[in-house]
């Protein structure tokens, strides 16, 4: 049932409970569809303020919101913020115990819960069901849609039957799908599973103009990161590293430089995590070395810089993770340590997975290495990603202010790229060196590669303004982070690196090169 409420009265309600003289960009919009009756889909990067797009509208509509959200430790966290905003707000899921339930569900059927947070584990329980089918739902917003994308960074299968069960519960609810993940792909796909066509889609720009991009190589990372840290001394940055060992490791090792650090990854005993990140947000220490655990719901204005210890899964990934620096608006600096070794182990990583997820894996790392290597405005290439198109160069970001050598390699890259292509993405990377330096051998000609149009083109590249690095960064193992499943993980026993070193002169430099732009073995 459509409800009406000015301006005025919205304005009242936002200053009332969430102390907010100002609606930011379309949050009142997107609020009054909701009203409405209509479906919304919200699409705006971290830190653009989505929660209050569901939070205002629970409060002033009669019945419960649905609020369906991936992270255990982030409901936890919005029903805290909400009860201090004297908001009656509750959450289901497995940390619960029986009685808690019952106590949960009771509440709701008396009418006394303006929100209610589920995992959609719980949403998909037959005893929630028939729970929510009695219960006065006003509406169900989807927090961290993206979750149900298998293009996206974070797939969750759970997230595939929500359309369904809220069918079956009442299909004229309206619904409001939030993400900060907008690669064109991705949205399409969220439309599309979650039958939402029809609804009316509130995309703000990504662009967060106050934050610096910069890749830098990785060699002698742990000299670079601490002279970086100590030239911003007082200032709160987080630390990110693939794996639980590595996070370790780089907290100690800052500590014993006299960095005020501590780590935070799902290993971690809850109360251990839960005191750091508390740490960190009263400032006690200053930097944080996490997984990617670590971000998703904190909501810590002040954060001057975001560091990339390891490359990550996706620029999606990326995007969420870097958009956590300067969310007040002041200048946030987002550094990526990049070296093609990463991809490597990532794409490693992968090799388990079943086809198709394996795919879109080597396509995410794909963009990230393109990313990477291309002398071009970050931000442009960033904004691209999600179907954005800046038409001047941002002149602030690394490639803008210090264009170098190392990174003006784009006709390179488009080079190797089309070779891949044009080879059918079946060869290794000294065959297609072989193709574009236009050497005929009896495997160019057997395949008639002598006979593509890319054949040869890359042979008047002059390789002296090239750097093409190797690094001898040990073997660990990344983990999927999952709040809810940590997956224990076996010791593991450390190998003895006895990898070559590239000394064969002789060898086109074009291979390193195809290496380290393509998931080419
Ligand atoms: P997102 O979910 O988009 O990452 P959040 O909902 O966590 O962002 O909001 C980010 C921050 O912005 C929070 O601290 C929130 O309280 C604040 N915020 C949201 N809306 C407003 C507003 N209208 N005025 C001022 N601050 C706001
Ligand atoms: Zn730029």
């Amino acid at each position: 049932m459509p409800i009406q409420i000015s301006s005025d009265t919205l304005k009242d309600h936002l200053k009332r409970t969430f102390g907010f003289s100002q609606f930011r960009g379309e949050q009142e919009a997107i609020i009054q569809n909701t009203l409405q009756g209509n479906n919304s889909f919200v699409l705006m990067p971290t830190g653009a303020g989505k929660s209050l797009c569901y939070q205002l509208p629970a409060i002033v509509m009669p019945g419960t919101a649905i609020v369906i959200s991936p992270l255990i430790a982030l409901m936890k966290n919005q029903v805290d913020q909400m009860i201090a905003f004297g908001v009656n707000a509750q959450f289901l899921n497995s940390s619960l115990t029986r009685a808690e339930i019952n106590r949960v569900k009771n509440e709701v059927l008396s009418g006394d819960v303006k929100l209610l947070y589920i995992a959609p584990e719980s949403l998909n329980k037959q005893e929630n069901l028939s729970f929510l089918q009695q219960a006065n739902i006003s509406f169900v917003a989807i927090d961290e849609a993206h979750c149900i994308s298998e293009w996206g960074h974070d797939f969750r299968p759970e997230y595939r039957k929500i359309r369904a069960i809220i069918e079956s519960v009442d299909e004229k609810l309206p619904i409001i799908a939030l993400t900060a993940t907008a690669t064109p792909k991705v949205q399409l796909d969220i439309q599309k599973t979650l039958n939402l066509e029809d609804a009316k889609v509130f995309k703000s720009s990504f662009n967060r103009k106050n934050l610096y991009y910069e890749i830098r190589s990785k060699k002698d990372i742990d000299k670079q990161l601490i002279r970086y840290i100590k030239a911003h001394t007082g200032k709160a940055g987080i630390i990110y590293c693939l794996s639980r060992k590595r996070v370790e490791e780089i907290a100690d090792l800052l500590h014993v430089n006299g960095i005020k650090a501590l780590p935070y990854h799902a290993g971690l005993d809850p109360a251990v995590r839960m005191a750091n990140q508390e740490s960190f947000l009263n400032e006690e220490v200053e930097v944080m070395v996490a997984t990617i655990a670590f971000g998703m719901g904190i909501d810590k204005p002040d954060v001057r810089f975001v560091i990339h210890y390891d490359a990550p899964k996706s620029l999606e990934g990326y995007y969420q993770e870097t958009g956590r620096a300067g969310r007040d608006g002041l200048d946030g600096t987002c550094i990526l340590f990049y070296t093609y070794d990463d991809i490597l182990k990532l794409d490693k990583f992968n090799k388990d997975k079943a086809f198709s997820e394996k795919e879109n894996a080597k396509l995410l790392l794909a963009e990230m290495v393109y990313y990477a290597n291309l002398g071009v405005c970050r931000r442009k290439q960033l904004l691209n990603y999600f179907g954005e198109y800046l038409a001047e160069n941002c002149g602030f970001c690394d490639n803008c202010l210090h264009p170098t050598p190392t990174f003006k390699a784009e006709r390179e890259v488009v080079l190797v790229l089309k070779a891949v292509q044009e080879t059918e993405e079946k060869f290794d990377a000294e065959h297609i060196a072989d193709v574009l330096e236009g050497k005929i051998n009896q495997y160019v000609q057997s395949y008639d590669h002598d006979k593509l149009s890319i054949f040869g083109a890359g042979k008047t590249v002059s390789w002296n303004a090239q750097a093409v690095e190797d690094d001898d960064d040990d073997d660990d193992e990344m983990e999927d982070e999952d709040e809810d499943n940590p997956i224990p993980k076996k010791p593991k026993i450390k190998k003895k690196s006895t990898k070559e070193q590239h000394s064969d002169d002789e060898k086109s430099p074009w291979i390193s090169f195809i290496k380290q732009v393509t998931i080419h073995g």
